[in-house]
């Protein structure tokens, strides 16, 4: 990004960081992450992951230089040899795939992805048409739908479920995908419910803990603060809604890291808040905290948030 000449000059005083709790890492993420380590000393490189393992560049550049290569499909995979599916998850068809070759699978899936696959399967055998609420074609979204090829039907907007064709009306089921804005898919299910009552939701909130934990703690940020910096990349669903739900309250900006700070955002302003999308490793906040205080910022506060202390296993192979 091109910053002019005035704005390397620009000294900031006064300012007051807050940093959001929780931010950060999730426990799909870590585990993913630590999957994909793990295979390596265990394996040795090249390891092959199917997509990018989480959506953030700074780990994956991290990941391609210890001998990982992220590949789109698996004809890119050699035979006889590993490959690790990305937190997002994958449909049946791949998986399928990569059995029929023999490839030796180690599954990242986030789990409360999985609960959503599972979900669906239940759906689909209790006999209910399956509407999923969602972004189209992000890695999540594309490996729900293939779970039951050409059986589950996705809408994204309020304008969806007005136009949505459905068999019957009595035999219907939604899902969600895990990294949605709360607030737009609760305006969305409530629009589904209002058209079709008898609608069957999951049992339990498809949008995970991190994502709600993350986006509630925006808000609460955005209350005391008049400008914020969220971190995470652009193809990360879960940093996209950080930002808008920020941008909501007051003036936001979605940087990939320290780099990206344009000083001049922050000019007039009395306290910054500090966010970061759940695939987002700490040390790209400290290294936004560390540019603040080289431009002259030398107050920095942990807001109070909730405690998370969801912890996902490893695959068997893989435990220590
Ligand atoms: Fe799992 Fe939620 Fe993290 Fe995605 S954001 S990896 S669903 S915990």
């Amino acid at each position: 990004m091109f910053f002019s000449r005035r704005s390397t000059m620009i000294k900031l005083h006064k300012q007051t960081i807050k940093l959001a709790n929780p931010r950060g890492f999730c426990a799909g993420v870590e585990r993913a992450v630590e999957i994909v380590e793990r295979a390596l000393e265990k394996f040795g490189s090249p390891m092959y992951v199917h997509h990018e393992i989480v959506h953030n560049e700074h780990v994956v550049a991290e990941l391609r230089a210890k001998g990982v290569i992220f590949v789109n499909t698996l004809d890119e995979v050699p035979d006889n040899t590993h490959v690790i599916f990305s937190a997002h998850g994958v449909s049946q068809s791949v998986r399928s795939q990569a059995q029929t070759r023999g490839l030796q699978i180690l599954d990242a899936t986030c789990p409360l992805v999985t609960k959503v696959h599972v979900e669906v399967a239940r759906m689909h055998a209790d006999g209910d048409e399956i509407i999923m609420i969602g972004h189209k074609g992000h890695p999540e979204v594309e490996g729900t739908l293939g779970q039951l090829s050409g059986c589950i039907v996705l809408i994204e907007t309020i304008d969806d479920v007005v136009h949505l064709q459905v068999h019957d009306a009595d035999k219907l089921a939604y899902v969600t995908q895990t990294t949605l804005s709360v607030d737009d898919a609760s305006a969305i299910i409530d629009a589904l419910i209002k058209r079709f009552p008898n609608i069957k939701g999951p049992k339990k909130d498809d949008i995970c803990y991190a994502t709600q934990n993350r986006q509630q703690a925006v808000k609460e940020l955005a209350q005391n603060c008049d400008t914020i910096l969220v971190i995470g990349s652009r193809t990360s669903s879960n940093s996209q809604r950080l930002h808008e739900v920020a941008k909501h309250f007051v003036p936001s900006f979605m940087i990939e890291d320290a780099d990206d700070i344009d000083p001049e955002w922050l000019l007039e302003r009395e306290s910054i808040g500090i966010t970061s999308g759940a695939s987002v490793p700490e040390v790209l906040v400290r290294g936004v905290i560390s540019r603040l205080e080289d431009l002259g910022i030398t107050e920095v506060h942990e807001e109070k948030g909730v405690r998370e202390q969801i912890l996902f296993p490893l695959p068997e192979l893989l435990r220590r």
